[in-house]
C-alpha cells in the first residue's frame, strides 16, 4: 500500500503541471508518458512559467531564453514575439491536451462507476454471508447459553458477550481454522477496498487519460487484474459462505499425495494447506509429496472425510478375471536362444528365420532385442525372442515379466560349456523354464558333441542321449543340418506344455525393447500374453499409457490386431517404458493415466527410500566392512534399455576382492553436460554404448577432464571396464575416430539409392573408413561407405571444410541433419583369460 502513496502524491502533482504524466495503476505500477510533448513546451516555458512553475529543470533550451532577455532589449523583443508566437501554439497544445485529458477522465470516472459498482455488489454479496454466519454463530450461543444457564448461571452470562464481540477479529471458539482464515480475509479486505477506492479517486483524473496516447496496454493489463481480484473476492465470499453450511467432502487420500493435489481435493488453497502444515511443523512446498498418515491429519483439520486408497486400488480396473476354460485357446511358445557368446545364437535365430542379420550387426553381437515369429513344416507357429543376452532375460524377469516358455541352449560343439553356458543354465533353473540343447557348428571338422553332453552333465543337464530328459539336437546354423530337427523339438516341448490363453480377453502384453524413435515416438515392441490388442485399444504399460495407434508386426507390416505370444511394435505410447514392463488394456484415457502416474509416483518413492538407504547404510556399512576394496565408479548411457540393462548386470558383476565396479548411473539416450558434472563430481569415468557425447558436454569433457569412452560392442565395453577394474586397462584405444561430417541433403541417385551430401566438419572423410551414422548422438547405424564422392569423381579422402557425396553398404535410412562418423578401428592385443 505504500506504494499507492507514492502514486498518489506523484498523481496528484502531475495534475496541475502539465510537463509531466505520472500514470498509476493498480497494483501500483506507474507509467510516465507525455515527455515528448513536454519536451516541447520546455523550450518555451520560462516566461509561460505561470503554468509549469519550476519544471525547468528538464530544459536546456530554458537557459538561452533567458539569457537574452537580461541583455539587449531589441533582440529582446525579436524574442518575444517569437516567444509569443510559440506561446500560441503551446495554449493550441494545452487545448489538446485538456481535451484529452477531460476524455481521459471521463473515462476513468466510467470505470470507476463499473468497479464501485461491482465493490458494492461484492460488500452485499459478503454482508449477506456476515450476516447469516453471526445469526447462526448467534443462534449457536443461545442455544449453548440457554443449556448452561441452569448449570452455571453464573459464568454464563460473561462468555456470552465476550464470545459476540470476539467472534469477528478473536478466534471463536466454535469455529474451525478455517473459518478463522476466511474472518480474516473479510476482516482486511473492507480496508483493503477503502484504500483502492481511494486509490482509483485520486489518481482518476489522470490514469485512463492514457486510452489513446498509449496507455493501452496498462490499461488492459490493470482491467483484467481489476476483473480478477473481483472474482476472487467473490469466490472468497461464496466459499465463505459455503464453508458456514459445512460441505463435508470425501477425500481420497493415496500412499502418497502432492501438497496441490490435496489442496485440490479438499477444495481448499495450496498455501493455506501449506500453511498448516507448517503449524504441524513441517516445511514443504506445494509440490512434494507427504504421506497418507499427515494428510489424513490436514483432511480432518479441514473438516473433511478421509478416504483412504492405494495404488492397488487403482490398478483394480485392470481386467483380472479368470480366463473360463472354454475361452482358453492354445498359443504359440516363446522361445528364448541363450548361450556362450560365439556360439551362434544370432546366426541359429537367422538361419532359422532365413534371414540374413549378422552381416549388418556391429560385432557380430546381437544388439537389441527383437523377436519373430516362424511356422516349422508341421505347421506349428513359434514366436523366437532375440536377447541382447541373459542380462536382459533376468532383468525382465525381475520385473514380473516372464515371457519365455521355453529356452534353446546353443553350445558350439568345437568350444565346451562356457561361463555363459553356465549363467544360461541357471537362468533357465531359476526362471522354471524346460530347456533344449542345440549342438551348433557340427558342421565343423573339429566338431565334438558327445563332450557337449558329458560336459553339460557335470552341470547336471542330462540330455536324452545320456538317457535324460533334456532334449538335444545336433545343428549347424551355417549348413541348416538340423534346423528342422531341433523346431520339431521346440515344437514337442511346447505341446508337452499345454500352453493356452484367451483371445478375446482384454490384452495383457510384455514388453521387452523399447526406445524413442526420432520420427515416430516411442515405440514399445510387445509381446502379447493373454487377449488381443486391438488398433485403438487403451492402455497401459509400466509408467506410462496410450492409445494404440498403429501395430507393427515381426515383418514390418502393419496390423489391426496382435493375439497371444504374437510380437508387435506398439505405437502411440505417452513416453518409452522400460523392457519388462507389464501392458494392460483399460476402458477409459482416465484410468489409464490415473494408473501410471500412480506408479510413476510409487516408482519415484522407491527409488528415493532406496537412494536414501544407500548413501546412508549401505555406504557404511561397505566402508567399515570392505576398507580395502576399492571402487570403480562408472557413469553408463546406453542407445536403449535393453542394452543398458544388459551391461549394467555385466558390469556389476565384475571385480574381485579387491576392486568392484560401482555404476552411479546407467541412462539411455546422448550423454549430456549433467552427466559430465555427476562424473567429474565422482571421479569417473563415461562409457556411452551406440550414444556420443552432444557438443556441450563434448566441451564440458575436455574442459574437466572427464573421460568419455564410446563402444558399439557389449563385450568390448565390459571387457574394457574388466580390464580397468584390474588396473589393466591398456591406454591403446580400439577406435579412433577421424572425422565427422554433417548431411546437409539427401539425393535419390538411380542405381546407387539415397546419396548423402554432406560437410566434412571435423578431420577427414575417407573412403576406407569405418562409419557411423547419428541421429539426435544415437548410432542407428554402422557400416562401410558405399562411395565417397568429391563432384562426380570417387575420391578416397575429403578433408574439413570439404563437401562431399557418401552413401552407405546396404542401408539407405539417411536423412538431412544426420551426423556421419567417420572412424579407424586399431588392432590392439587382447589378453587371454
Ligand atoms: P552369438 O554371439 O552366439 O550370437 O554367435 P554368432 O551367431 O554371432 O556366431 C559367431 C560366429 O560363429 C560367427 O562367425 C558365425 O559365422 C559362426 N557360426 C555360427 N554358427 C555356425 C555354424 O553352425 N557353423 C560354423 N562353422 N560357424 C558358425
Ligand atoms: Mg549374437
Amino acid at each position: 500500500m505504500s506504494d499507492s502513496d507514492d502514486k498518489k502524491t506523484l498523481g496528484l502533482r502531475s495534475g496541475p503541471r502539465s510537463g509531466q504524466v505520472k500514470q498509476s495503476f493498480s497494483h501500483g505500477r506507474t507509467k510516465n508518458v507525455v515527455v515528448e510533448t513536454k519536451r516541447k513546451r520546455v523550450v518555451v516555458p520560462k516566461p509561460g512559467a505561470a503554468k509549469s512553475g519550476g519544471s525547468g529543470a528538464a530544459g536546456s533550451a530554458g537557459n538561452p531564453s533567458r539569457r537574452p532577455a537580461g541583455i539587449s532589449d531589441s533582440e529582446m523583443e525579436r524574442r518575444l514575439k517569437a516567444l509569443q508566437a510559440a506561446k500560441a501554439r503551446e495554449a493550441d497544445d494545452a487545448q489538446q491536451r485538456q481535451d484529452e485529458e477531460k476524455r481521459r477522465e471521463e473515462d476513468r470516472q466510467r470505470r470507476r462507476d463499473e468497479a464501485e459498482a461491482k465493490e458494492r455488489e461484492q460488500r452485499e454479496i459478503e454482508e449477506a454471508a456476515r450476516r447469516k454466519a453471526e445469526e447462526e454463530e448467534r443462534k449457536q450461543r443461545e442455544a449453548e447459553e440457554a443449556r448452561k444457564r441452569p448449570a452455571a448461571p453464573a459464568a454464563a452470562p460473561a462468555p456470552s458477550p465476550a464470545d459476540a464481540q470476539a467472534a469477528q477479529p478473536e478466534s471463536g471458539k466454535p469455529a474451525p481454522r478455517k473459518t478463522d482464515r476466511e474472518r480474516d480475509a473479510r476482516d482486511d479486505r473492507p480496508a483493503r477496498n477503502a484504500k483502492a477506492k481511494d486509490d482509483s479517486r485520486r489518481s482518476g483524473k489522470l490514469t485512463v487519460s492514457q486510452a489513446l496516447t498509449g496507455g493501452e496496454g496498462g490499461r488492459h493489463r490493470s482491467m483484467a487484474a481489476m476483473k480478477r481480484k473481483q472474482e476472487r473476492m467473490r469466490q472468497k465470499a461464496m466459499g465463505g459462505a459455503d464453508a458456514r453450511e459445512k460441505v463435508v467432502r470425501d477425500v481420497q487420500v493415496p500412499e502418497t499425495i502432492v501438497v496441490q493435489e490435496l489442496a485440490n481435493r479438499m477444495a481448499v488453497r495450496a498455501a493455506d494447506v501449506v500453511k498448516s502444515l507448517m503449524q504441524m511443523g513441517m516445511m514443504v512446498t506445494q509440490n512434494q509429496p507427504i504421506d497418507a498418515d499427515t494428510a489424513e491429519l490436514l483432511v480432518e483439520e479441514f473438516g473433511h472425510k478421509v478416504v483412504r486408497v492405494s495404488d492397488s486400488d487403482v490398478e483394480q480396473v485392470i481386467d483380472s478375471v479368470e480366463d473360463r476354460p472354454e475361452d482358453l485357446k492354445p498359443r504359440p511358445p516363446v522361445i528364448t536362444i541363450m548361450g556362450h557368446v560365439d556360439h551362434g545364437k544370432t546366426s541359429l535365430l537367422d538361419a532359422i528365420r532365413n534371414a540374413k542379420v549378422v552381416a549388418g550387426e556391429a560385432g557380430g553381437i546381437t544388439q537389441h532385442i527383437g523377436a519373430y515369429q516362424v511356422k516349422t513344416d508341421g505347421g506349428a507357429l513359434l514366436t523366437f525372442l532375440d536377447t541382447p543376452g541373459h542380462a536382459a532375460f533376468t532383468s525382465m524377469r525381475a520385473r514380473g515379466a516372464q515371457v519365455t516358455d521355453i529356452v534353446v541352449l546353443v553350445v558350439a560343439a568345437d568350444d565346451a560349456v562356457m561361463p555363459q553356458t553356465i549363467e544360461a543354465i541357471n537362468h533357465a533353473k531359476a526362471a522354471g523354464v524346460p530347456m533344449i540343447v542345440a549342438i551348433n557348428k557340427c558342421d565343423k571338422p573339429e566338431a565334438n558333441p558327445t563332450k557337449v553332453r558329458t560336459d553339460l552333465l557335470q552341470h547336471s543337464v542330462v540330455v536324452e542321449a545320456m538317457s535324460g530328459e533334456v532334449q538335444d539336437v545336433e545343428v549347424s546354423a551355417k549348413s541348416g543340418q538340423g534346423l528342422d530337427e531341433l523346431l520339431e523339438a521346440i515344437a514337442l516341448q511346447a505341446e508337452i506344455l499345454e500352453l493356452h490363453a484367451n483371445p478375446t480377453r482384454a490384452a495383457q502384453g510384455a514388453v521387452i525393447e523399447a526406445q524413442l524413435d526420432v520420427g515416430r515416438g516411442p515405440v514399445a515392441t510387445v509381446l502379447i500374453q493373454n487377449g488381443t490388442l486391438h488398433q485403438g485399444d487403451i492402455f497401459v504399460v509400466g509408467e506410462q499409457w496410450g492409445k494404440v495407434r498403429a501395430l507393427i508386426n515381426d515383418k514390418g507390416e502393419r496390423v489391426k490386431e496382435a493375439g497371444p505370444s504374437v510380437p508387435v511394435e506398439v505405437l502411440g505410447l505417452n513416453g518409452t517404458p522400460e523392457a519388462g514392463d507389464v501392458l494392460n488394456v483399460v476402458d477409459t484415457e482416465a484410468q489409464a493415466r490415473e494408473i501410471a502416474e500412480y506408479r510413476e509416483q510409487a516408482a519415484k518413492n522407491k527409488r528415493a527410500a532406496a537412494g536414501a538407504a544407500t548413501t546412508l547404510d549401505q555406504l557404511l556399512a561397505k566402508a567399515k566392512e570392505d576398507k580395502n576394496v576399492a571402487e570403480l565408479p562408472i557413469l553408463m548411457k546406453a542407445d536403449v534399455q535393453g542394452s543398458a540393462e544388459a551391461i549394467v548386470q555385466a558390469m556389476e558383476k565384475i571385480g574381485n576382492d579387491e576392486v568392484r565396479v560401482r555404476i552411479l548411473h546407467a541412462g539411455v539416450g546422448a550423454i549430456t553436460e549433467t552427466d559430465v558434472g555427476l562424473a567429474e563430481a565422482s571421479g569417473a569415468p563415461i562409457v556411452g554404448f551406440n550414444v556420443r557425447a552432444n557438443a556441450p558436454a563434448r566441451s564440458a569433457a575436455n574442459q574437466k577432464g572427464v573421460e568419455i569412452r564410446y563402444y558399439s560392442v557389449i563385450y568390448d565395453l565390459v571387457d574394457d571396464i574388466k580390464a580397468a577394474a584390474s588396473g589393466l586397462l591398456s591406454a591403446e584405444i580400439r577406435e579412433t575416430f577421424i572425422g565427422y561430417a554433417k548431411i546437409k541433403e539427401v539425393f535419390k541417385v538411380s542405381h546407387v539409392g539415397k546419396v548423402a551430401g554432406c560437410l566434412v566438419t571435423e578431420g577427414v572423410a575417407r573412403r576406407s573408413a569405418g562409419v557411423r551414422l547419428l541421429r539426435d548422438d544415437v548410432v542407428i547405424h554402422e557400416g562401410t561407405l558405399k562411395t565417397l564422392k568429391r563432384f562426380k569423381d570417387e575420391v578416397a579422402e575429403v578433408q574439413s571444410g570439404q563437401e562431399c557425396g557418401m552413401a552407405f553398404e546396404n542401408y539407405d535410412d539417411i536423412r538431412p541433419g544426420d551426423v556421419i562418423e567417420i572412424f579407424e578401428r586399431q588392432e590392439i592385443e587382447r589378453t587371454l583369460d
